[in-house]
């Protein structure tokens, strides 16, 4: 069955009722099938299929053909992908905002990639159909005296001093709810190096959260971290590093030839065999004096060897922007990044690095986030996205 246009306009105009607070919305209206070219997130796009919503979650994905049980909407020219996810920003903890500066955008999931404790209730308060779901992680684990405490607020750090404290952290932590748990390996640009953890305290706190469950998220913008949060066992490097403060002594990052040098290379080529993924988060670099090929050279490296890169822009620092992140994506793809490898990006991957494991993807099971855009995807489509779905509400 195909819908006149007054028949979807009087669609969309109910289901938008059930967005218009940030109260508990009713069970979303379905169940009802979009047919486009379907991009999963992962893997090649689907000409001609459609996407089954029942309930808030995606069915099955069939050739749109077969599609005879429920109401069929196929927008013109129309790509359905999933819901864009920001796998690292900060701030705008409420349901609320991130209502209004995410999901109105596309953004249908975000990844807190740290704030203060206090945050933790508001990022996890998110009602189904109404708000971008947040992932959290609490404040950074740091080191007495290490990054992010000599930068940003004390809240912002938790420290830990031993192994035990360390796993003792990670547990009360995923006690709150915390999806994945973040720290950090930053020794600062000056010449007294700030303390980094100590091996044991970093693995004991990387073996607490895999034995829950939970992957960690590494903030590296130097070099000298890169390796041992390598050794501790972090999942994901947050920001690409730029800089090398060789215990007082700058080195370059690149080689003559305008690759990361050897050692940076081999570390690349460690975290594509070990599955660590990267966000690179340009964005917020490239507003700085480091803004160059520093930045660029290892993401290009890191995707030609088969790394796996999520998409986040470290909202709100240094004037980044909230909703749709066009500027990372048009910047990932400046790195060599293909429209297929930044959708990844922005999707699936960025699901995973933020510990979300039914977002991200067009697959039966999976929350329906969908986003339908007239053309292909890319950052001029994503702009201005035809529909925004939000667990099977249509948010626009
Ligand atoms: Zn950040």
């Amino acid at each position: 069955m195909t819908l006149s246009r007054r028949e979807f306009l009087a669609f969309l105009g109910g289901t938008a009722l059930l967005a218009s607070g940030v109260q508990a919305a009713s069970p979303p209206r379905g169940p009802f099938a979009l047919a486009g070219t379907v991009y999963p997130g992962r893997g090649k796009p689907l000409p001609g299929h459609a996407v089954l919503v029942r309930d808030g979650r995606i069915e099955g994905v069939v050739p749109a053909g077969t599609v005879t049980d429920r109401p069929f909407f196929a927008p013109e020219n129309g790509s359905i992908l999933p819901g864009v996810i920001n796998a690292h920003c900060h701030t705008l903890h409420s349901a609320r905002e991130r209502k209004e500066r995410w999901l109105l955008n596309g953004v249908t999931s975000i990844g807190d990639a740290a704030s203060p404790l206090p945050a933790l209730d508001a990022l996890l308060h998110s009602p189904p159909g109404v708000t971008a779901t947040a992932s959290a992680c609490g404040p950074m684990l740091c080191p007495p005296g290490g990054y992010p405490l000599p930068v940003h607020s004390p809240e912002h750090g938790l420290t830990a001093a031993s192994r035990k404290q360390g796993a003792d952290a990670v547990k009360r932590l995923a006690d709150q709810g915390v999806s994945c748990i973040k720290i950090a390996f930053e020794p600062g640009v000056l010449p007294k190096p700030w303390p980094l953890f100590d091996p044991a305290t970093a693995a004991a706190i990387c073996g607490a959260a895999r034995r829950l469950g939970l992957g960690v998220r590494c903030h590296v913008e130097d070099f000298s971290g890169l390796g041992p949060a390598l050794d501790a066992g972090v999942s994901v490097v947050e920001h690409v590093p730029h800089r090398w403060n060789d215990r007082g002594r700058i080195r370059p990052v690149l080689a003559p030839d305008g690759a990361p040098v050897p050692c940076y290379l081999s570390l690349l080529e460690r975290m594509v065999r070990d599955g660590v993924a990267l966000t690179p988060t340009l964005d917020v670099f490239t507003r700085t004096p480091w803004n160059g090929p520093v930045l660029f050279a290892p993401v290009r490296a890191f995707h030609s060897m088969g790394g796996r890169i999520a998409l986040g822009n470290d909202f709100p620092y240094r004037r980044t922007e909230a909703g749709m992140p066009v500027r990372e994506m048009r910047l990932l793809a400046r790195a060599g990044l293909d429209d297929a490898a930044v959708l990844e990006a922005a999707t699936t991957t960025a699901a995973e690095v933020c510990g979300f494991t039914d977002r991200g993807l067009i697959a039966p099971g999976m929350a329906a986030d969908l986003l339908v855009v007239r053309g292909e995807p890319g950052p001029d489509t994503l702009e201005a996205p035809l529909h925004i779905i939000k667990d099977g509400v249509f948010i626009r």
